[in-house]
């Protein structure tokens, strides 16, 4: 993709009471070039309305690396980027004494793999002479002026897309999201509720064939819980391969060695004698949230992606929901003449039932799999799937609501009446 830019050269601008000479114009500026910022710049350069907009991505990262997967659900009909790696319909669900093999009918559950999605989004990119890309380190961002400043020099425009700060000095302290270990003041209400959604997971090849290539584990509550909400994934990609991933929603991390001990140990015991090789390592945080991010913080700067608060909070999904805010920001966008990031927003009654279930998550963590397992036992699981997506009617909302425990909803639904005005 091509360095540096051809876009106008401004005059001297003040910055913090200094001088800032050769500072760039663009008609948009990406800080952070990830699933967020690499979304929106694809859909923006495919648009007849953005046509020959100078755009500049800014990223630490070249973004070649296969750093995370992406796995979620959806329908045939879903627009989506055109790398998907598998695909498929049935998945197992294991609960402590339960099992199932969920018909995902009329979803999908989809992968796709990192490296292939950035290469995509490269390769896109790269056929439209307007966008540049800039490796480099992004420092800070002046919202009001529009001004970036990096390691590489300082760089202005009509409006910048923020997917690289979750911190400050962009996002007040209280939108800080990984100061973990949590204070107490941290995990009160004042500064809404914070979980983590940690996992390690390893592709692995094994010496026999152990594994369904057409029916993944969706997901398997059989480890010790020990009083968190604790699972193990395994998306096969043949008899031999398959991407094993141990995930907990919790206030704080493990250590490595505590990851690695559970899936030795799930491996041990669901796939004895299989002799299996480690070929790649993930590691990931997704927050937990019930923290209202501001979509706009102010003048020119619109946060997107986690940044922008799109992880669904009970969940830790935000491949799809990623896809589909940015898609509303641009359709809006192309009709009205600007921007509009409070469509970014999930509804009101959405917000304060993920506020609910996280405080449960907090406050009766050893209830997780009980919930998860009521949820996928009781109920067909595209509605399930249609309510995590917030698709879901108002009779969907209803039945999903009283499958599990009620008591400790109810609970967690007064504890949380006080902020539901600020979720
Ligand atoms: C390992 C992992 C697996 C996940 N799996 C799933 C999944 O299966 N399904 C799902 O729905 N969600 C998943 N998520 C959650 C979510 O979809 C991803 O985190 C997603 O990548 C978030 O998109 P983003 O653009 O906000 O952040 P990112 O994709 O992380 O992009 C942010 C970019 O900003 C850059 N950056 C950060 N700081 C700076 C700086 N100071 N200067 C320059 N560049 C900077 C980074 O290099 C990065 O490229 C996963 C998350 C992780 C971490």
């Amino acid at each position: 993709m091509n360095q540096r830019a051809s876009a106008a050269i401004l005059p001297p601008v003040q910055i913090d009471g200094m001088t800032v000479t050769n500072v760039t114009s663009y008609d948009y500026i990406f800080t952070g070039a990830g699933l967020a910022g690499l979304s929106l710049a694809t859909d923006m350069v495919e648009r007849p309305f953005f046509q020959g907009k100078k755009i500049l991505l800014l990223d630490r990262d070249d973004k070649v690396k296969n750093d995370r997967t992406w796995c979620f659900w959806a329908r045939e009909e879903e627009p989506l980027p055109p790398v998907i790696y598998r695909r498929w319909e049935h998945c197992h669900f294991f609960g402590q004494q339960f099992h199932r093999v969920l018909d995902f009918n009329p979803y999908r559950y989809h992968m796709i793999r990192g490296k292939d999605f950035y290469q995509w989004a490269r390769e896109t990119l790269a056929r439209h002479a307007s966008v540049h890309w800039l490796k480099t380190e992004v420092q800070e961002i002046d919202a009001v002026k529009g001004l970036v400043r990096t390691a590489e020099g300082t760089f202005q425009a009509d409006w910048i897309f923020n997917s690289a700060f979750v911190h400050t000095p962009v996002l007040p302290e209280k939108f800080a999201l990984f100061s973990a270990p949590f204070t107490q003041k941290e995990t009160t209400a004042a500064y809404g509720l914070k979980l983590l959604q940690h996992f390690k997971g390893w592709t692995i090849r094994t010496e026999k064939p152990v594994f369904d290539p057409q029916t993944p584990v969706f997901m398997d509550f059989r480890p010790e819980q020990h009083g968190e909400t604790r699972f193990v994934y395994v998306l096969p990609f043949s008899s031999t391969e398959a991407l094993v991933e141990f995930t907990l929603f919790s206030a704080n991390l493990l250590t490595k060695e505590a990851y690695e001990s559970e899936l030795h140990r799930y491996l041990e015991l669901h796939y004895p004698g299989a002799g299996y090789q480690i070929e790649e390592e993930e590691f990931g945080i997704i927050p937990m949230t019930d923290t209202p991010f501001p979509v706009r913080s102010a003048g020119k700067l619109i946060h997107i992606g986690t940044a922008g608060g799109f992880v669904k909070a009970s969940s830790g999904y935000a491949f799809l929901r990623t896809q589909r805010k940015l898609r509303a920001l641009l359709d809006h966008w192309e009709r009205n003449g600007a921007p509009e990031p409070a469509l970014m927003q999930s509804p009101k009654r959405f917000r304060v039932l993920d506020s609910i279930f996280l405080r449960v998550l907090a406050d009766r963590g050893e209830l997780g799999h009980e919930i998860f397992t009521r949820l996928f036992s009781r109920l067909p699981a595209p509605l399930v799937l249609r309510f995590l997506d917030e698709d879901a009617t108002f009779a969907d909302i209803l039945r999903v609501v009283s499958a599990p425990p009620t008591g400790a909803f109810l609970t967690a639904a007064v504890r949380q009446m006080p902020n539901f005005h600020r979720v």
